[in-house]
């Protein structure tokens, strides 16, 4: 998984393509993973009341996009890159940018 939750992305497909988001999930669907990003790719959904405390009406909803139509944007560098993965001597796995070789985050295995 090379996107994660915080992370800027670059979306290249759909109708926010260009835009800069900042995840704010990913999540499994039936085409593989898809990214939810604050502000993109928002549609309208009309809904209908539910129940008193819940108002029907039109309301915007972020769709996901495909992990395959997002490009993580290096923090450095501030250019869209393709992600590496580094082993550290402890073991611990990190993402780097293939542009300019910074550490993007930690993770753990
Ligand atoms: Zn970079």
């Amino acid at each position: 998984m090379n996107v994660r939750r915080g992370d800027t992305v670059l979306v290249l497909a759909g109708k926010d393509q260009g835009k800069r988001g900042t995840v704010d999930r990913v999540e499994k669907t039936k085409r593989g993973f898809g990214v939810v990003i604050q502000g993109i790719n928002m549609a309208k959904r009309h809904q209908r009341a539910r129940s008193r405390t819940q108002a029907g009406g039109i309301i915007d909803l972020p769709v996901p996009l495909h992990i395959s139509n997002v490009q993580v944007v290096c923090p450095r560098c501030d250019r869209p890159t393709r992600i590496g993965h580094q082993t550290l001597e402890s073991g611990g796995v990190v993402r780097v940018c293939k542009r300019c070789g910074e550490q993007i985050e930690v993770t753990t295995k």
